[in-house]
This record gives structure tokens, sequence and C-alpha cells, in this order.
């Protein structure tokens, strides 16, 4: 078993990746940095993201798990004292009934970004926004080829459903429980009046579905993928849809969707 850790970089997160580190020595796994089938995600959901871009090119091979330094995550799972538990569940013979550990895999967003200055291919495990740098956005969107509305406002999110509990929960969107492949489209407060009209709901679309997001005025825009910022000046349009590739977290033990929402929402 090789692994990686990625941590947060704060004093906690560093002190938790050592003692990773020497209990995972004990076990006989193998810290590798190229190829892990594990990455261990050390401090918070934010951190997850990191992780992810980090192994984005690896994703076929390579599934990830969470250890929050924190109350419980979306995406981490484990305790900070729970450390010792999963090391040596990770150690574990896979074969083993008590130990074999479940794959849970997530959809991801796939995005095509066409500049006048060329093409940029991105993935994302939230979601992706594009806003204005400098006022309104002018922003047409097409669903499946077909013109769907004229949007004018702050900006457009479109998220995964394992990102529908972040950014897109604060615009009102809906939560999705992650099994379902679609991805979710929501406005960031559009302007709604006589004169301009969007549809003030959030979308959701399926797998087999795309939406296209055009320019449709010179502006700056902030193109934002999870925690990476983009500023773009020539932007023509952002095709979105279901990704082919999906993420895959490693479970040693249960970690329902809904008792997520419900401890970090409710409780
Ligand atoms: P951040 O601003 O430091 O943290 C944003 C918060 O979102 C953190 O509390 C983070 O949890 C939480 N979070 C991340 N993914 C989540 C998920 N899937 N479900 C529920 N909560 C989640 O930024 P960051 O750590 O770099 O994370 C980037 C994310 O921030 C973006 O992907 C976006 O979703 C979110 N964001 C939200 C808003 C908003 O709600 N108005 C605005 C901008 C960005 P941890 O503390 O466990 O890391």
């Amino acid at each position: 078993m090789r692994y990686y850790v990625l941590d947060r970089g704060d004093q906690l997160s560093l002190e938790l990746a050592e003692s990773f580190h020497k209990l995972a020595a004990d076990q006989g796994l193998i810290r590798d940095a190229d190829s892990p089938d594990i990455v261990v995600s050390i401090g918070g959901d934010g951190t997850m993201l990191h992780a992810f871009h980090s192994f984005m090119d690896r994703i076929a091979s390579t599934a990830f798990v969470g250890v929050h330094t924190g109350h419980l995550g979306f995406y981490a799972d484990w305790k900070a004292d729970e450390i010792p538990e999963l090391v040596q569940m990770m150690a574990g013979d896979p074969e083993d009934s008590h130990l074999k550990p479940r794959i849970v895999q997530y959809p991801l967003v796939d995005l095509e970004i066409v500049k006048q200055s060329g093409v940029l291919k991105h993935v994302c495990l939230n979601e992706f926004t594009l806003k204005s740098v400098d006022g309104t956005v002018v922003l047409q969107v097409d669903i499946n080829d077909h013109m769907f509305e004229m949007f004018r406002g702050d900006g457009i999110c479109v998220s995964t459903p394992s990102g529908s509990t972040a950014y897109n929960k604060s615009l009102g969107g809906a939560m999705i429980h992650p099994s379902i492949e679609a991805f979710q489209i929501s406005e960031i407060a559009s302007i709604n009046n006589r004169v301009f009209r969007t549809m003030g709901s959030s979308l959701v679309l399926p797998n087999h579905h795309h939406c296209d997001i055009y320019s449709r005025k010179e502006q700056n825009l902030l193109l934002t993928v999870d925690h990476v910022n983009l500023r773009v000046s020539d932007l023509i349009s952002v095709r979105c849809k279901v990704a082919e590739q999906k993420i895959s977290f490693v479970r040693y033990r249960p970690f329902p969707f809904w008792t997520r929402v419900r401890n970090a929402f409710l409780d």
C-alpha cells in the first residue's frame, strides 16, 4: 500500500502528518508522492480540494481519505485522534472481510473554457463560478445547444452533487446526494425586473445534458474552479457537463451523506 499525505500546513495538521508517517512506517506502508494508492488529506474540506487538484492526473488509480482537524467535514470523515485506527485499517489485509474498504465514487464537473487565446480544460470537485471583476456580468446560458436565458447579475455557479453543500448552498441551491450523476446551475444575485429576466431557480441537469455559458459583453471575469482563481478578459464560452471521471473515496466505515448534512447544518 503506497500513500501520500497532503496537510493544510498549520501546526496541528503538520504534527498529525508527522505522527501519521511514523505509524505508517511501523505498519509497513510506503510513502510515495508520485503514485500513491491512497491520498490522505489532513485539514478540512478545503484541504481535500487541494489534494484532488494535486492528483487529478492520477484520479483513475488513486482513492482519497480525509482527516479533519476540527469538526467532521463533508470530505473528511476521520478525526485527528483516530489516526492510529485509520493507519491500522489502511495496513490491514484488504481481503479480510472486516477490513475490506468500500470505494465510494462521486461525480465531478468537466469544463471546457474557450478563450480567444486558447482552450483550457478543468475538472471541479465542488464547483465552478463565473463572476465579474468590475460590475454586472452579462452571460448567455444555453442548455443542450438551445438558448435558455440571458443572465445579468453577479455571476453563475455550476456545482457537483458533493459541492452542492458548499457555495451552492449559500446561493439557495438544492443539496444533491452524490450518488446522483448530475450538475446544478445556480444564480448569484441575478437582476430581475421588467426588462431583465432569469429563471431564478437552480437547475439540476442529468449527466447526458450539457450547458454552455457565453460571455456577452467585453468584460473582465473571475473564473473560480474550487479554490483556484483565474482572471479572464477574453472569454468566449464555458461548456459544463458531468465528467467521465469520478473521484474515489476509500471508506473503512459508513459516512452517510444525510448524516453529514444534518451534523453540519442542524446539530
Ligand atoms: P474557504 O473560504 O477557506 O472555506 C470555505 C468553507 O467551505 C470551509 O468552511 C470549507 O470547509 C467549506 N467547504 C468546502 N467544501 C465543502 C463542501 N463540499 N461542503 C460543505 N462545505 C464545504 O475556502 P477553501 O477552503 O479554499 O474552499 C473553497 C470552497 O469555498 C469553494 O469550493 C466554495 O464551495 C467555498 N466558498 C463558499 C462561499 C460561500 O458559501 N459564500 C464563497 C466562496 C467559496 P473546511 O473548513 O472543512 O475546509
